[in-house]
């Protein structure tokens, strides 16, 4: 990819500043599945301690810490409770079947949300003819719903009536961070309620790999006996996990400006012939617009290719819907730059 593409697709394009490369190279290291990596350890008391729950699990991905903790908390033939736009029932491979053997009652709502009221009515009868409703996925913030931010009231509405129907509770906050950012309720908030959480350093955080699994001790002793079976149990990770440190010191903060252009970028799309969103509704790094149908040649992969041809990258969704995605990759000059380059693809091609 040439250098000065500005490169929007996904918050996991980003790459180590020269700072991260400078802890990661400085990092203390040991045999992490031994036990001795003291990086490793550092990060994981860390996550636990800003998560608020007692222990913490150094995974390789987002998907190996949802589905260990899937996997920690369910048995074969239980029942997940998750809306149909969530990374673990979308994204994941199909691994809540594949290495849970579980089926998922899927909810809808707007921006990736549903409520309590939605868990109660999702969960089964107790009756040998069904399967045992077991967990409930929340995803906050929302990728599908557009980074939505879940509102605490309808957290705790979710977690406090899952836990009085007896079901356990998990969080995929693989971008958790933004929505401390965008929301200023702290960490700890976001995540009491939940049983385990998850979180990645690989987005927006920009290191280059890592995520974590947070929750009781004996839960994620069992995150860890899962993360061996899968084999994601690595060596001197505290290679690793010193970018995740550095990135927990030095790129939280720093997330608002993502959340800036992504606004920016949504009130350009927003005032091109024939694209709709709404730029008040995007409150973290993630931006879809809807293009209507017949005003661009080419529709959503017509507008991407020739953006492409200008130096822009985006994904389209499908026909009619692109993404657009800001983070430490994408400076104040490349959105200008992005900007004019939407302006010049729609004035070729909007019909
Ligand atoms: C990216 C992402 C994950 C994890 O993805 P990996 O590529 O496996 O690290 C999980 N949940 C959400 C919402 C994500 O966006």
């Amino acid at each position: 990819m040439a250098r000065d593409t500005v490169d929007l697709r996904s918050d996991t394009v980003t790459r180590p500043t020269d700072a991260m490369r400078e802890a990661m190279m400085r990092a203390e290291l040991g045999d992490d599945v031994l036990g001795d990596d003291p990086t490793v350890r550092a990060l994981e008391e860390r996550v636990a301690s800003v998560l608020g729950k007692d222990a913490a699990c150094f995974v390789p991905s987002g998907t190996m810490a949802n589905q260990a903790c899937v996997r920690a908390q369910t048995e074969p033939g239980d029942e997940i409770v998750a809306h149909e736009g969530n990374h673990v029932y979308v994204y994941e491979g199909g691994a809540w079947a594949a290495v849970s053997g579980c089926s998922i009652a899927l909810l809808r709502g707007d921006r990736g949300m549903f409520s309590g009221e939605d868990v109660r009515r999702s969960v089964r009868p107790d009756d040998t003819h069904f399967p045992r409703t077991r967990l409930v996925c929340v995803e906050n913030t929302h990728n599908r719903g557009g980074g939505a931010v879940w509102p605490l009231a309808r957290l705790r509405d979710v977690t406090e009536t899952a836990h009085g129907l007896g079901l356990r509770t998990h969080l995929d906050g693989a971008r958790l961070w933004n929505a401390h950012v965008a929301s200023g309720v702290a960490l700890d908030e976001l995540a009491r309620g939940f049983d385990t959480v998850s979180v990645c350093f690989s987005k927006g955080l920009g290191a280059p790999v890592g995520s974590a699994a947070a929750g009781d001790a004996s839960t994620i002793r069992k995150v860890r006996r899962l993360r061996k079976m899968l084999g994601g149990g690595m060596r001197q990770s505290g290679l690793l996990a010193g970018a995740a440190l550095h990135a927990l010191d030095h790129h939280v903060d720093r997330l608002a400006e993502d959340h800036e252009h992504a606004h920016l970028l949504a009130s350009a799309l927003s005032r091109l012939p024939g694209f709709r969103v709404d730029p008040e509704s995007v409150e973290t790094n993630i931006v879809y617009a809807t293009i209507a149908e017949g005003s661009v040649a080419g529709g959503a992969a017509g507008f991407v290719r020739t953006l492409s041809d200008l130096g822009v990258r985006i994904l389209a969704v499908d026909n009619q819907i692109i993404r657009v995605v800001t983070s430490l990759a994408v400076d104040r000059t490349s959105v200008a730059r992005a900007i004019e380059a939407f302006e010049a693809a729609a004035s070729r091609l909007c019909v």
